[in-house]
């Protein structure tokens, strides 16, 4: 808990466009340090992605702020996350709506966060091993969709899983080496995509690797 690196990481998030006061206080109020292995732990306050196990990563504090913030939350909002990871952004989104679900593909990350999330106290996340490419039907439908995966487009299921008037983030393949940042809203009439800032993610990958046997 060092509260200087803290103060460092928000001023750097407000200059580099991070002006929704309810996003600073989530990143500022969710310790870092409890997603990130031991060895990363004088990193917690960095603006930097860092590994996280099974060769995925917990994003960059920013690209975290900016993807909260994208979303325009509401305290009342009912919010699903593709690719819990670490937990560290369904725990910032957790602070910002009033519940989380979160579906991760890979079982031992999944483990982990959800252990966080009962150290942390944190009680309206509900996490699922699931294909987020699929969405969770059962749930739906979404206020809000956050995918912190890449793809070459946006799953079919989960735009159907968007309520009206609701909006999905997302980082979409957008050119060889390049991923860009698209906010998605559903409307009366259909969807309207917007492009938001170039992002650098993991792949969105289909299936569940390591099913129960
Ligand atoms: N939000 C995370 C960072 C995510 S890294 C955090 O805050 O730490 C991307 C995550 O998406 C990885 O954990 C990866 O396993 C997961 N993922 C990739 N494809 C997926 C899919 N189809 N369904 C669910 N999770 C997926």
């Amino acid at each position: 808990m060092n509260a200087a690196l803290r103060i460092r990481l928000l001023m750097e998030l407000r200059r580099s466009g991070v002006t929704d006061t309810r996003v600073l206080s989530a990143i500022e109020k969710v310790p870092r340090g409890a997603f990130v292995s031991e060895p990363f732990l004088d990193q917690a306050w960095d603006n930097a992605a860092l590994p996280i196990g099974c060769g995925q990563t917990i994003s960059q504090p920013l690209v975290v702020a900016l993807m909260s913030q994208a979303l325009e939350l509401t305290p009342r909002m009912k919010v699903l996350e593709i690719g819990t990871g670490s937990g560290y952004q369904a725990a910032v989104l957790a602070a910002l709506a009033r519940r989380v679900y979160t579906l991760e593909r890979h079982r031992a990350l999944l483990a982990e966060a959800e252990a966080r999330f009962r150290a942390l106290r944190i009680t309206n996340i509900v996490a699922m091993l699931g294909d987020g490419i699929k969405g969770w039907s059962a749930q739906a439908p979404f206020d809000r969709i956050l995918l912190t995966a890449a793809a070459p487009e946006l799953p079919p299921a989960l735009l159907a899983q968007l309520g009206e008037g609701g909006i999905l983030v997302a980082p979409v393949d957008t050119g060889p080496d390049r991923q860009d940042v698209v906010r998605v809203r559903r409307t009366a009439g259909g969807f309207s995509t917007e492009t938001l800032f170039p992002v650098r993610f993991v792949p969105l990958l289909p299936g569940v690797p390591d099913p129960v046997a």
